[in-house]
């Protein structure tokens, strides 16, 4: 049987880290979710938050974070993840990849604990290799808007990996391609909740461009089984984590108006395309078969069917 484990989860309450909070609760550990409500919401953990394992800290993780007791892992998922959200706010992004993660594997380094960093697939740019595999170097903007989630990104895992040779603290990397489920903020404006609230509403769907950039949309959980994996392995180099099912965004939209039977079509807003917009994003997912065994295995039309769910949850509530 496994040890219980004592887990500190930065950004629990945002989408990702809420479904981590109650991955590891399920199993019986303890829980220290910090998040200071940037982009994550109360809502998100408020079903936690009767379980005695749960503790939570609202604070920025940019300010020092001291801790008592043993921790086992530290897991950083706080940053705004959404173009609209770090355009938003481009200092907070840019602190709390580098400074923000600074002081979480000064907690790592402290506590004897594992760290495990949450990068992205947007640390490859608008990239001229296709599929994107973890040797790939980028091409990204370092000036432009989407810079400061890039870069900080970039920078994450570079002072992860240094962290790991200059003190040996037990690190892990994992690139996140674009993931979708239940607790992505409604508002987020994302594709994924942009695209069912609107075909809830009847609407049509506002495609950026002429829809034929690609994405690779994957289901929460089969983001939490890879993380969870991952963390059963004593493996430093960067691993994506995605769904390697590419689709333009043209053919996204024709499956959320077939699943929600939306009358209202499609619209398109060619001027509305936020620069360096990727043009394909697909993950080259080898590397986690070979080292994890992992592979994500929920259909897109079964994971969108269980998300318009939620969505429709929340919204007969509001
Ligand atoms: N997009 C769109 N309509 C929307 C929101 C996004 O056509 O209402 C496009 C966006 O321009 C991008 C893709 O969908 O090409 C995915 O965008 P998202 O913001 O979900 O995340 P990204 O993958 O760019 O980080």
């Amino acid at each position: 049987m496994r040890c219980m484990l004592r887990v500190v989860i930065a950004g629990g309450a945002g989408f990702i880290g809420s479904h981590l909070c109650e991955c590891f609760l399920n199993q019986n550990d303890s829980v220290v979710c910090v998040d200071n409500y940037l982009t994550g919401t109360p809502q998100n953990i408020l079903h936690l938050q009767s379980n005695p394992k749960f503790e939570l800290i609202v604070q920025d993780i940019t300010k020092p974070l001291s801790m008592d007791g043993e921790v086992d892992t530290v897991l950083n998922f706080a940053s705004p993840a959404s173009p609209p959200h770090y355009l938003e706010h481009p200092i907070e992004t840019l602190m709390v990849g580098s400074i923000g993660t600074q002081n979480l594997l000064e907690l790592a380094k402290q506590k004897g604990a594992k760290f495990m960093m949450a990068s992205t697939s947007e640390i490859y740019g608008d990239p001229l290799q296709h599929p994107q595999d973890e040797a790939y170097y980028g091409n990204v903007n370092c000036i432009g808007p989407r810079s400061v989630y890039d870069e900080a990104k970039r920078y994450a895992e570079s002072i992860t990996m240094a962290y790991h040779r200059e003190y040996k603290v037990s690190t892990r990397i994992i690139r996140i391609f674009n993931t979708y489920g239940p607790r992505m903020s409604l508002d987020d404006g994302r594709v994924v909740p942009n695209f069912i609230a609107q075909a809830l509403r009847g609407e049509p769907l506002t495609i950026y461009g002429d829809g034929s950039q690609t994405r690779s949309f994957q289901y929460v959980d089969d983001l939490v089984e890879g993380i969870q994996n991952l963390l059963g392995y004593e493996y430093y180099e960067p691993i994506n984590l995605g769904n390697p099912h590419e689709m333009t965004i043209n053919e996204f939209a024709h499956v959320i108006n077939m699943v929600t039977d939306n009358p209202g079509g499609i619209i398109y807003h060619p001027n509305n395309r936020i620069t360096d917009d990727p043009q394909r994003r697909k993950p080259d997912i080898r590397r986690a078969k070979e080292i994890l065994g992992w592979e994500p295995s929920t259909a897109l039309v079964e994971g969108i069917t269980k998300t318009i769910a939620y969505y429709k949850s929340i919204l007969s509530v509001q």
